[in-house]
């Protein structure tokens, strides 16, 4: 993700951090409620266990403990939807494939707003509720065996809506100044339009087929499927087989121009531009540019399908939707360096909880370096000592922690903060280890989820450094680290 500039009170821009995180002030919920987990059967019993176990409402994030749901893990989304821009209305069905992980009587799906009106569970129709915030609680018919895959059917609709308070401002479905809509966001987004495990622990294919009146066309993720026209109405269809976050999830309607080419390899790209969108044409053509590039720092480019979303609404914030990122108006050339590193940084390899944030944003702001450094020549060491010096006396600009940093603080200094902590990194371990610490770190990690403290661990035993002290300094700390910290390297006075 990155930040509207508007959004940054009281840092200048400098040349080359067009991206620097702002204060962000977050209206938070109440204390979340404590959820009873289910208690585990005794093991090797000669008769078949009790299957009475419910699923957790919440997968356990500490920052967003409600969000996701446990007793399962979702193989695949298979969502249907159809949308008329005139009315705003939206009516869905999802068919989710998952397997119990516990003997289930009773889970949770996580759907904000919109309403259910009918619940299967493999081929019986199945009891379901809405409570709380987002929380759809499901009893099948007959209890769900352990280990055992299923298929629930979810049929929904209305009017969605978007998420007001959370760390981004707006998230969620949001309706275009074209009268289209999208959505976006981050931690959040995809309740707001189909029913999901809504954690970013919980990857699993999408695959979507999107109905519009005539006229009016549908981007999603993934490779281009077949648009079939009836009745006055289009369908669209997006699919996106290898593992994905909910949160990584779009769809984009609107009257969209769309480009198409290939990477060297044949990766089908598909641009999306909405009208009004401006954009110069050598930028317009850049993205294979990118990609290589960024392929040739961390690794083969983790993903089939590749491309853009442009919409031409100044939206506060650009989004790394998974192999198609969603760009606001504003965005531009290093807006979609920083989104494709994402690719790598956050899609393929996904963070286990949010307060591992740096995972994505340090290094997605650090490949825009990358980028300066190598198309610009940027002298990436004259840039650190500036901005060291520019922001030296500044508590405001160190007491942003990058690890850690509490719920509502994931944003706010990871993109210029985490510039300078990979840069140090990088000096620290050297060149070639820092250039075998990513692409191995990727490669290990391919299609999951990984922790900070991993990645603490994994650059040990790759440099054979140990670096305790370092990553206090750097990611632990709400200071200026000292000296030894500060300069290592190529950097050291
Ligand atoms: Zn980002």
């Amino acid at each position: 993700m990155a930040l509207s500039s508007k959004a940054r009170p009281y840092l200048l821009v400098a040349a080359l951090v067009l991206v620097v995180a702002g204060v962000l002030v977050v209206k938070m919920p109440g204390p979340p409620e404590v959820t009873p987990q289910a208690v585990p059967e005794s093991p090797a019993t000669t008769t078949p266990a009790v299957v009475d176990a419910e699923g957790g409402d919440g997968a356990g994030d500490p920052y967003y403990p409600q969000d996701g749901n446990t007793g399962y893990d979702v193989r695949g989304y298979d969502v249907s939807i159809s949308y008329d821009p005139a009315t705003r209305r939206l009516d869905g069905k999802a068919l989710i494939t998952a397997v119990a992980t516990d003997g289930l009587s009773r889970f949770n799906l996580d759907l904000y707003e919109l309403e259910v009106s009918e619940v299967a569970v493999g081929d019986r129709p199945a009891e379901f509720r809405q409570e709380g915030d987002h929380e759809l609680v499901i009893t099948p018919a007959d209890p769900l065996a352990e280990g055992g895959e299923f298929v629930v059917a979810v049929t929904y609709g209305g009017v969605p809506t978007l998420f007001e308070d959370r760390a981004l401002g707006r998230s969620g479905w949001q309706v275009s100044a074209s009268g289209g809509a999208f959505a976006a966001g981050e931690p959040h987004s995809a309740t707001t339009w189909f029913p999901a495990n809504d954690t970013p622990r919980d990857k699993a294919s999408f695959t979507l087929a999107a109905r519009v009146p005539d006229g009016w066309s549908v981007v999603s993720n993934g490779a281009e499927g077949e648009t079939t026209h009836a009745d006055g109405w289009s369908t669209y269809r997006w699919d996106a087989p290898q593992p994905m976050a909910t949160y990584l999830t779009t769809v984009a309607i609107d009257k969209w121009t769309i480009d198409r080419t290939t990477l060297a390899d044949g990766t089908p790209v598909v641009n999306a531009f909405a009208p009004g969108v401006s954009r110069a044409p050598e930028d317009r053509d850049r993205l294979p540019e990118v990609l290589a590039f960024l392929a040739s720092e961390f690794g083969p480019y983790p993903f089939e399908s590749a491309g853009g979303i442009f919409l031409a609404d100044d939206i506060g914030f650009s989004l790394e939707t998974q192999t198609r990122p969603v760009y606001a108006g504003w965005a531009d050339l290093e807006t979609v360096v920083h989104e494709n590193a994402h690719q790598w940084f956050g899609n393929s390899v996904t963070l286990r909880s949010w307060a591992d944030i740096c995972l994505n944003e340090c290094f997605a702001s650090y490949a825009q370096w990358l980028w300066a450094e190598e198309k610009d020549g940027a002298d990436l060491d004259a840039d650190y000592r500036a901005e060291v010096a520019r922001t030296g006396d500044s508590t405001q600009y160190w007491n942003r922690k990058l690890y850690d940093m509490g719920r509502g603080n994931e944003f706010r200094g990871v993109y210029d903060k985490g510039q300078l902590a990979v840069h140090a990194l990088r000096r620290q371990i050297g060149d070639e280890s820092f250039g075998e610490v990513l692409r191995t770190w990727i490669a290990r990690h391919r299609d999951g989820n990984a922790s900070w403290p991993e990645f603490e661990a994994h650059v040990e035993q790759v440099s054979g450094q140990e670096l305790d002290g370092f990553f206090a300094a750097w990611f632990r700390a709400d200071a200026i680290p000292s000296d030894q910290h500060l300069w290592p390297g190529t950097l050291r006075k």
